[in-house]
Formats: C-alpha cells, sequence, structure tokens
C-alpha cells in the first residue's frame, strides 16, 4: 500500500476563511489545480456556509483526464490480471470502509443528508466495490456450436475510457455503483460529480493511489455540467457514458452520445407509486410509504411520491400518515435527525412552487406545506403530504424531488393499475397487500423496472436497477451491469 497524499489542501494565505480546504482535480493519480486556477465553493444546505472550494474544472482538464484513461485502460489496467483487479477493488472497499466515518460526515456536511443516511450510503458504496470485487474474474465468455468444421467463442472486452455524470442526491453511492461495475470489467473512468456534492468523489482518489490502483483509473473532474459535463459527453474518446439525472439533462447527454454513436446507460427520475389495498397491514404499509417519501426528504429518483389507496381505508391511512410524520424530526443532518434541508435554495424554491401549484389545482393540504418551525436557516421543508389529488394534475405527474407526498385513491385492482401506470416515468413500484395472486398480478403488470412488494426499497447492490419509458434505460446494480461495461466480441474460425 502507497502513503496516500491528500485531496485537501489548507489555504496558507488570503481567502476568506482560512479554514475553509481547497480541492483539487484527480487527474492521472495527481492533485492538481483546473488549468485555469479557477475554484467554486461547495455548501452545506443545513447552514448554507462556505464548505470547501473545489477546482472548477476546464475543457483541457478533461482532455487531460481522457488521456489519462485512455494511456491506462490500453497500458497497465490492461495489463492487471483479473485476478489481481479482484485483489486492488477488494482493498479499496476496505480502505473505504476503515475511513467510513469521514466520508459519511463530509457527505452529510455536503448534502445535508441524515448522518445515519450517509452512513447507510458509504456502507453500500463499500459494498459495491465489495460486490463487483468478486465479478472481475467471472465475465467470461461462451462457445457457440456450429459444427465440426468451426470453433466459435465469444469474448467479453471492456468498452475502454467510460464517463460517469454523477447527480447530488446519493453522491459517492452513485459512483460505487457505476464505477466500481465499469473497472471491475476493466474500464477506466472519468468521473464528473454534481457541482453540489463534489467532495467524496475528490476523496475517494485517495483511496485508488492508497492501493496501488494504477494512476489514470479513476479520475475525477469537477465543474458545471453545462460545459465539463457536456464536453465530456460530446467528446469522441469517450467509449461509454452513464448518466444518472433528471430527464431534461439525460436528453442532452442521449443527443450529445448520438454525435459519436457512443453506448450510454440513462437512469432518470421517477413519480413512482406506493398502492396500499384494503387488505394491508396499514401500520406497515404506511410506515414503508413515510420511509419511501421522506428519506433523504424526498430527494432519492425511486422515492414513492404518489400515494394510490384503497377509498375504503383512505381515511385510516391518513390518520397512520400524519401520525408518523409528526414524530419525524427535522433539522441539519450532522444532528442525527431523521430528515435533513433540500441540496439548495433552487430545490427548495422549485418544491415549494409545487407545493402551491398542488393547492391551486385542488389538492387539499394535510401536513407540512413550507418551512418547519423553528430552523430558520438552511433549505428545510417539513414533511407535506396532499390529499385528493387528481391523476392528470401537474403534481401526479412531475418529479418534484422533495419531501411531498400526493395521494390518490382507487376503487378496485384495473383502477389501481392504470393509475399506477400513468405517469411518463416508469421506475418503481411499492405494493402493499397479504393477497400473493394481487402482488403479482400487479407486479406483472405495472410498467416499472422496479418492484417491491410489502417493503419500499427492498433490493441491494446485488438487483438490477433501472427504468421503464422516461425514467431511462439500461441497468446498474446486480450482474446485469456488467453487460453495459463490455462488448461482445464473437470469433469464428473456420477448422480445415
Ligand atoms: P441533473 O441536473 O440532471 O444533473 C446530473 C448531473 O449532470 C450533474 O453532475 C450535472 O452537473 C450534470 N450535467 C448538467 N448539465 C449537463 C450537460 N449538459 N451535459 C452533461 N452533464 C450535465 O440532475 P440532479 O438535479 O443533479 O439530480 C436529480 C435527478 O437525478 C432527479 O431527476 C433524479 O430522479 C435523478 N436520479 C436518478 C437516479 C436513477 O438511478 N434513476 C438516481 C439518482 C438521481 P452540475 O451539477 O454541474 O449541473
Ligand atoms: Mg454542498
Amino acid at each position: 500500500m502507497n502513503k496516500p497524499r491528500s485531496a485537501i489542501k489548507r489555504r496558507r494565505t488570503k481567502g476568506r476563511n482560512l479554514n475553509t480546504p481547497t480541492l483539487r482535480l484527480f487527474i492521472d493519480g495527481t492533485w492538481t489545480p483546473s488549468s485555469d486556477s479557477a475554484t467554486f465553493e461547495t455548501f452545506d444546505p443545513a447552514t448554507e456556509e462556505v464548505v470547501a472550494n473545489v477546482a472548477r474544472g476546464t475543457r483541457e482538464d478533461v482532455d487531460r483526464a481522457i488521456h489519462a484513461a485512455r494511456k491506462a485502460v490500453d497500458g497497465e489496467w490492461r495489463a492487471t490480471l483479473p485476478k489481481r483487479r479482484v485483489e486492488l477493488l477488494y482493498e479499496l472497499s476496505r480502505a473505504l470502509e476503515g475511513r467510513a466515518e469521514e466520508f459519511a460526515e463530509l457527505e452529510t456536511r455536503d448534502s445535508g443528508k441524515p448522518i445515519q443516511r450517509s452512513r447507510r450510503e458509504i456502507a453500500s458504496t463499500v459494498r459495491y466495490f465489495r460486490y463487483y470485487a468478486g465479478a472481475a474474474d467471472k465475465v467470461q465468455g461462451s462457445t457457440i456450436p456450429l459444427g465440426p468444421d468451426y470453433l466459435d467463442f465469444t469474448l467479453r472486452e471492456p468498452l475502454g475510457v467510460t464517463a460517469h455524470i454523477i447527480p447530488w442526491n446519493a453522491p459517492l453511492n452513485m459512483i460505487g455503483r457505476s464505477v466500481a461495475a465499469a473497472l471491475a470489467v476493466g474500464n477506466t473512468a472519468v468521473v464528473k460529480p454534481a457541482t453540489e456534492t463534489p467532495l467524496t468523489a475528490l476523496l475517494l482518489g485517495e483511496l485508488f493511489e492508497q492501493v496501488g490502483i494504477p494512476a489514470g483509473v479513476y479520475n475525477v473532474v469537477t465543474g458545471p455540467g453545462s460545459d465539463v459535463g457536456a464536453y465530456l459527453t460530446h467528446h469522441p474518446e469517450i467509449d461509454g457514458i452513464t448518466f444518472t439525472g433528471s430527464i431534461e439533462t439525460g436528453r442532452q447527454v442521449m443527443h450529445a452520445a448520438a454525435e459519436h454513436i457512443t453506448p450510454l446507460v440513462l437512469e432518470l427520475g421517477g413519480k413512482s407509486p406506493s398502492l396500499i389495498f384494503a387488505d394491508a397491514d396499514i401500520a406497515s404499509a404506511t410506515a414503508q410509504t413515510v420511509k419511501g417519501i421522506y428519506s433523504n426528504s424526498g430527494q432519492f429518483c425511486n422515492a414513492c411520491s404518489r400515494l394510490i389507496v384503497h377509498s375504503s381505508i383512505k381515511d385510516q391511512v391518513i390518520h397512520h400518515l400524519v401520525e408518523q410524520v409528526s414524530r419525524l424530526r427535522i433539522g441539519p443532518g450532522i444532528e442525527g435527525t431523521d430528515m435533513g434541508p433540500l441540496i439548495s435554495q433552487t430545490q427548495y424554491d422549485r418544491v415549494l412552487n409545487f407545493i402551491r401549484i398542488g393547492q391551486e389545482d385542488g389538492a387539499e393540504l394535510i401536513a407540512g406545506g413550507g418551512r418547519p418551525v423553528g430552523l430558520d436557516r438552511g433549505y428545510f421543508i417539513a414533511p407535506t403530504i396532499l390529499d385528493r389529488v387528481g391523476p392528470d394534475t401537474q403534481i401526479a405527474q412531475e418529479e418534484i424531488f422533495g419531501p411531498v407526498l400526493a395521494i390518490l385513491t382507487f376503487d378496485d385492482e384495473d383502477e389501481a393499475i392504470t393509475l399506477a401506470n400513468n405517469t411518463p416515468y416508469g421506475l418503481a413500484a411499492g405494493i402493499f397487500t397479504k393477497d400473493l395472486n394481487r402482488a403479482l398480478r400487479l407486479a406483472t403488470n405495472i410498467r416499472a423496472g422496479q418492484i417491491y412488494v410489502n417493503e419500499y426499497f427492498a433490493g441491494g447492490e446485488e438487483t438490477p436497477f433501472g427504468g421503464y419509458k422516461q425514467s431511462g434505460f439500461g441497468r446498474e446494480k446486480g450482474l446485469e451491469a456488467l453487460l453495459h461495461y463490455t462488448q461482445t466480441k464473437n470469433v469464428a474460425i473456420r477448422i480445415y
């Protein structure tokens, strides 16, 4: 193991706050300022204070990162035996585990999420590196019978240099899920973290150095998506793109990928329902729904932002929801609260606007609706419940990405399925019932990439994850993700 150098450089001279650290780009195993030395600030959404200065990468920096990744993928990483890749990625998972608390605190400062949630996300990132480490020497081709005159076999080869565009809602975890899979099968990576949450991606570079993964295998260029991200996705030297983020940006990335026919995985948004039937265990179904929408302040792509409930039990369900929501502790995530702030002023304004539009469209406010009492700074919005939401109104159709639950009702199973499928999205759906046949009928009729029965978010690093319809295409997580980071070469040999 190498002695890691530090991602963080303390300012010694001028600057507003002498203690504000500066993080540099991680390119070719080296920490560098951006080519024009520009930086940007990243904020703690709970206090609105600056957490760090971060290098604002340029196109030149992207070129350097791609060049380093190319050199590594054709050189040292290619020469690293699969069984050695297993060891290196496993060592990386152990190194991250050893510093989990430091990473979790940094994630919470940068993103606002409750510290126990950050801990879970870091633990899951450890798992991704460990899971894919185990796969690094097990991805193999096949032989195909063409009769006695031929020998035919397939090779599963890496794409090459892969670009990973990361959102702010689960910053390090999203890197674990896509980068670990890409590296395991022999690719190298250039990562573009979200501007709001660049810190843990950079800090992870220290661990790559420490465990001795060759320089250029993992590179991080921070900076604005509209510049650095767009340049990266348009780049002719990128062999594969994984984009996780909003539909609007996803569409731009798809256009960019079209230019050089670059393979693409798109993980986009959702408007996922939680369906509660009259025979469900109501206390458990409502607790799962509360977890499904208010975890991470509703800022999960697979959050259950719609509750579709049988009309006969609606009042009872609402009673449970209101009671459970009233017990959620809201405040700075670092204090171990249940719900932290939203990521930014922009998201705060956007979510409040949706709540207002919902009410204008006839929805009835049952809980929340604005800033919680006693929290004067930070982007906090109380857990919000809106009842009597019309199925075609904006708050039933559009991703809000905040702690807002829209309640709709149904009278029979067909109506429940119709409502569940009635959005342009298809990421996830939760089904709460004791009737197994009903659960299976719904599981087959709902158009979504993830079906959770009687536990919202059920699944793990092992289970394939991705969208139907406009929630995207391609799958991350599980062994299936490896299909997107390899390409199949068929070799047919005539035997004379
Ligand atoms: P976003 O605004 O689309 O940004 C995602 C990433 O794309 C950021 O790194 C952003 O950089 C970058 N970017 C912006 N413009 C770009 C461009 N023209 N070309 C290339 N990259 C560009 O999404 P977000 O607001 O960060 O994240 C929330 C969204 O992500 C939600 O819609 C959520 O549902 C979705 N999400 C989906 C999944 C999934 O697995 N399906 C998981 C998590 C989140 P900047 O930060 O610098 O703008
Ligand atoms: Mg931040």
